[in-house]
């Protein structure tokens, strides 16, 4: 070892105390930049966490707007109701067996199932049941209270109710247990009808227990807006009925469709789709036989795919999700286009035979009936297949497109609901051939016009 002695002492020592202060420094910056990182640059993070661990985060939820028709009628709504949860871990071990029996019979589930979830014995969190009608929560309180249980939390809830039961189910759509939109106007205007959820922050201390009342701050639930339709309940009423009774009678297997527009604004007074479904109990299907079809299916992965395509099947709108092929309807597209083409005039007129021939196939007007001579007026009334295959031939093929076009009849209707197709097909001059048009054809592959003008809507003011 050596020693430290004389004049070798006062350097090294200068030295040791430049070192130690030096190193002093070093430290005190570390020090410094670790308060910095702390308290200033990650301050949000660590508040945050530190919150976290001593607030009980509970959400309010916001109730959702109605839905109403142009005179106020409500069509959807939302209700109060009480959504039960445990708290495993607060409940006292020799309470789990009675408080699983007598709450199984209250909320009508098995016994074995609740006394599972209470016997997650570290579980902060575990639903015991969804959305339950006041007298329910009100049994669950008493017993709670009548037991001196701990752990068990009724809250507030919300739910989705439609008053008139089977009606505009295509159109009104549904929600799925988060409150959020899944088909029809639901889903079309989900953001403006959902409102903003509120809180309920309760303080806790290091074992999770809530603390008392006091600590709680309430952040108000700000509820979602109405939507004021074009549609009309009674008008909508007499198209269901109309639907449902046709559908019937006349044996119809993919269902019947209708639409009822204000000429003069393009609003939607009545739209249905029957049969279709109640938008309270969306995913039972409504058709009987097809039910007890997809329940006698014995393969359980075959009858859920079985359920679910009938599900699709009962929510699709048709009116605005299917092609359909307008038919005679279309002889006032093809009259205007000739008439405003100067194609043809009021005083031209057609002869109606036995037949029509175009490119070797021959026409003949429904129920082989001859019209004779017509002018525009009687081909239009008498619906004259023979009349307008040749005031359509006057018109010439890229003229009778382009009026398509200008007519609005090539793209989508931009209506407020969703799954309309974005583009229609629709008759292209060079696919244009002697099969001929009169409604004789529907269901044929291709040449499906989309028959609706743009500008409809549904939602009247928000
Ligand atoms: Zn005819």
């Amino acid at each position: 070892m050596r020693k430290i002695q004389g004049q070798q002492d006062a350097g090294q020592r200068r030295r040791i105390r430049l070192l130690g202060a030096g190193m002093a420094l070093v430290c005190f910056a570390t020090l410094v930049g670790r308060l910095y990182i702390l308290q200033i640059r990650d301050h949000d993070f660590y508040a945050g966490r530190a919150q976290d661990q001593q607030l009980r985060d509970t959400v309010v939820p916001a109730p959702r707007g109605d839905i109403v028709d142009r005179n106020g009628v409500v069509l959807a709504t939302s209700v109060t109701c009480w959504t039960i949860r445990a708290v495993p871990r607060e409940m006292a071990e020799e309470d789990i067996g009675e408080a699983a029996r007598v709450l199984a019979e209250i909320l009508e589930l098995e016994e074995s199932q609740v006394l599972e979830k209470l016997n997650q014995r570290s579980s902060n969190d575990c639903l015991l049941r969804r959305q339950v009608e006041k007298e329910m929560a009100d049994q669950v309180q008493q017993a709670v209270l009548e037991h001196g249980w701990q752990g068990i939390r009724i809250l507030e809830d919300t739910k989705r109710v439609y008053p008139e039961g089977d009606f505009a189910g295509s159109i009104l759509g549904f929600t799925n247990v988060d409150g959020d939109g899944v088909a029809g106007l639901e889903l079309e205007y989900n953001d403006l009808l959902k409102g903003q959820n509120g809180r309920v922050m309760t303080a806790k201390n290091a074992w999770g227990y809530d603390m008392p009342e006091s600590y709680n701050t309430l952040v108000q639930a700000q509820a979602g807006n109405t939507l004021q339709l074009t549609l009309d309940v009674n008008i909508q009423h007499y198209l269901e009925n109309a639907l449902t009774f046709a559908a019937q009678q006349h044996h119809v297997s993919a269902r019947a469709v209708g639409i009822v527009l204000d000429v003069k604004t393009g609003g939607v007074l009545a739209m249905a789709t029957k049969p279709d479904y109640d938008p309270n109990q969306p995913r039972l299907i409504y058709d009987e036989e097809e039910r007890a079809r997809i329940d006698a299916i014995q393969d359980e992965e075959e009858r859920a795919h079985a359920l679910s395509l009938a599900q699709q099947a009962q929510w699709r709108n048709k009116a605005v999700s299917d092609l359909y092929e307008p038919g005679s309807v279309f002889k006032l597209i093809t009259a205007s286009a000739a008439l405003d083409g100067g194609a043809c005039g009021l005083e031209d007129t057609f002869v109606c035979g036995a037949s029509y021939s175009v490119a070797g196939v021959h026409f003949h007007c429904a129920n082989n009936k001859r019209h004779g001579v017509q002018n525009l007026a009687q081909a239009l009334q008498n619906s004259c297949n023979q009349s307008f295959i040749q005031i359509a031939a006057r018109l010439g093929k890229d003229a009778f497109c382009q009026y398509f076009e200008a007519l609005g009849l090539c793209g989508a209707t931009g209506i407020d609901l969703p799954a309309e197709p974005k583009k229609s097909e629709y008759y292209t001059a060079d696919r244009m051939g002697p099969a001929g048009d009169f409604g004789e054809n529907a269901g044929r592959e291709g040449g499906k016009l989309h028959g609706k003008t743009a500008g409809h809507h549904l939602a009247g003011e928000l």
